[in-house]
């Protein structure tokens, strides 16, 4: 196992992304997980992800991204595959 950098941190687990030409600005995952996200600055309030982020489990993660009104927030695995299916 490779020792760890100083001031790195392996990024672990599912990792949201913030569809900016989705996003509608509703707040829902800001009111529901203030530490993964938050508004962007700017007269559009655009969700963006946090780096708290990284500190929710894969289903906390999915279960806020499907809080989502539009499906603006997309969820990816490990390996870069996106886990979300807004067709489901
Ligand atoms: S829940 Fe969706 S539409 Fe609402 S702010 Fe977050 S990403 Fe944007």
């Amino acid at each position: 196992m490779e020792p760890l950098l100083p001031g790195y941190a392996p990024v672990m687990g599912y990792r949201p992304w913030v569809n900016h030409n989705e996003c509608v600005s509703s707040g829902a995952c800001v009111l529901e997980a203030p530490e993964a996200f938050g508004f962007q600055e700017g007269p559009e309030s655009l969700a963006v992800v946090l780096p708290g982020a990284t500190e929710l489990s894969d289903e906390r993660v999915l279960e806020v991204a499907g809080m989502c009104p539009v499906d603006a927030i997309h969820v990816f695995d490990e390996a870069g595959k996106e886990v979300t299916d807004f067709a489901a």
